[in-house]
């Protein structure tokens, strides 16, 4: 695949773009080197000033960004402009909490005076995906450089113009310049980068064969990295849970981004006794979804973002079928309204589906929906949930539904994931660490934990 902006709800080619060529890479990571010697010995005040700025130039400009991911990736309009407002949140609460974050930790020994200092490590390398294409960056690029770091964006290739966009933001914020460079460059390149003694780490978030491949390039040359990778979240609902706000949860969990989130609820856990009422309150508001041309505001699911997403979608669901799943709603693009309207028939459309009675053992119940489809599991008791929740390659997120204490308890106690949210559904949020475990990754980015991955934490030691 080139790098280019192509419109998935229309299958128009918006801007096609050239991959920089060896020595281009090389003359840029030459700039991010020399930005870094002079970078690093800037007051963290002013990092704080600039990145301040960098929230205003995205408060300033959310409908002109927002519109931009929307056409590139079709994410729905009002999802996009509320992903630049979450972007400047992450650029305001690093600016305002670094300093504390990166001060001295002075540590009682027998020395006369022993401390923690947290200092830069240098150019840092960030893979990035395509399905938040604003947030994913700024959440690597706000601490990074709040601690004095300067980076390199490989973005997805589907998303370039956002990448040239988020340069331009760190850019028009005042930043010196190539602090922050976007690499117009394919999957293959990023080895070259990896390679370069100067690029001292490197972040990915993405698909677990792109994690693998980066983490294997830089571990062969002892550099640190931080995967975020795929989920499958479970969500839990138990018979004493709120079931009326748990379902409406359930759909907005399920739908964040058309369903193509890595912390979307995916796989549906529900107790025996309400199993029944739960899936038919989820199928009635399944129905009701408005899938549609993104860029209308009362739209809630748009297209996947490539043919190759929907293909892949359509193909499990197909295979959950075979498998012994039983299809409650959707599965059947040919039945959505977008197939009745010339400009958007070509579009990446999936009904929203639900695949109910899916057998625990079934080789897709350990498979990432990467789209808007539920799976739901009838569960007898809690013993029973915790086990199918944790029947899975990946433990990213969980969210977990009941008003009984001790069952809350121990399903915050013993899901094998990064994060456990009780009666709420799992979102991102810049004052808590977000990552995973087991095949979703290692490492954690925002909060606290986020701005520690990537510097040196120098003991210090005075006699
Ligand atoms: P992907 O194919 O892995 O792409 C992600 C990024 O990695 C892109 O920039 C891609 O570049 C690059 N890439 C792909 N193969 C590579 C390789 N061998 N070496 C270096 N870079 C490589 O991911 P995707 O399938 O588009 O994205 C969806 C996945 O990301 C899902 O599994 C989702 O759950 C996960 N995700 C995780 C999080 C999290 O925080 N844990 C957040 C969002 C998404 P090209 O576009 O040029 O191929």
């Amino acid at each position: 695949m080139g790098i280019a902006s192509i419109n998935p709800a229309t299958g128009e080619t918006l801007k096609e773009f050239d991959a920089l060529t060896s020595d281009a890479i090389a003359l840029k990571l030459d700039q991010a080197e020399r930005a870094f010697q002079q970078y690093r010995h800037t007051p963290m005040a002013d990092r704080a000033r600039w990145l301040n700025a960098a929230a205003q130039v995205l408060s300033d400009r959310k409908e002109e960004f927002g519109k931009l991911m929307t056409l590139e990736m079709g994410k729905p309009i009002k999802a996009a402009i509320a992903e630049v407002e979450k972007s400047a949140w992450v650029c305001r609460f690093y600016a305002d909490n670094a300093a504390e974050f990166l001060a001295d930790v002075p540590i009682a020994t027998d020395a006369s005076r022993s401390f923690v200092r947290y200092q830069p490590l240098g150019i840092i390398l960030a893979v990035m995906p395509w399905n938040f294409p604003f947030w994913q960056v700024f959440r690597f690029a706000a601490p990074a450089l709040m601690a004095g770091n300067v980076g390199i964006l490989k973005h997805a290739s589907n998303v370039p113009q956002s990448a040239l966009a988020i340069e331009e933001v760190i850019r028009q914020a005042g930043f010196p310049d190539n602090v922050f460079q976007t690499l117009l460059i394919s999957a293959n390149q990023v080895e070259q980068v990896v390679a370069d003694e100067r690029v001292k780490a490197a972040t990915l978030t993405g698909s677990e064969p792109a994690g693998a491949s980066l983490a294997s390039q830089c571990g062969q040359r002892i550099k640190k990295t931080v995967l975020e990778l795929g989920g499958s979240d479970p969500f839990v609902v138990m018979e004493s849970a709120d079931l009326e706000t748990a379902v409406a949860t359930a759909v907005t969990a399920r739908m964040i981004n058309s369903g193509q989130s890595c912390i979307a609820a995916k796989r549906f856990i529900v107790q025996d006794s309400i199993y029944d009422t739960f899936l038919e309150k989820l199928t009635e508001r399944y129905r009701a979804l408005k899938v549609g041309d993104p860029l209308l505001p009362e739209v809630e699911i748009g297209p996947l973002a490539t043919p190759a997403i929907l293909e892949d979608l359509d193909h499990q669901v197909k295979l959950g079928v075979e498998q012994g799943a039983q299809l409650i709603v959707g599965g059947d693009r040919s039945q959505l309204p977008t197939q009745a309207d010339p400009r958007l028939k070509v579009g990446t459309f999936y009904p929203p589906t639900i695949l109910s009675e899916v057998p625990i053992d079934a080789p897709i119940a350990q498979e990432e929906f990467f789209g808007p489809v539920a799976m739901v599991f009838r569960v007898a008791d809690v013993d029973e949930a915790i086990r199918v929740a944790n029947h899975c390659p990946f433990g990213l997120g969980a969210s977990a539904w009941t008003q009984v204490p001790e069952e809350g308890d121990r399903l915050v106690n013993d899901i094998e994931s990064g994060c456990v949210f009780l009666n709420s559904m799992v979102k991102s949020d810049p004052r808590l660490p977000f990552g995973g475990i087991k095949r979703s990754g290692y490492g954690r980015e925002l909060g606290r934990e986020g701005i520690h991955e990537f510097v040196n934490i120098k003991t210090v030691w005075i006699q």
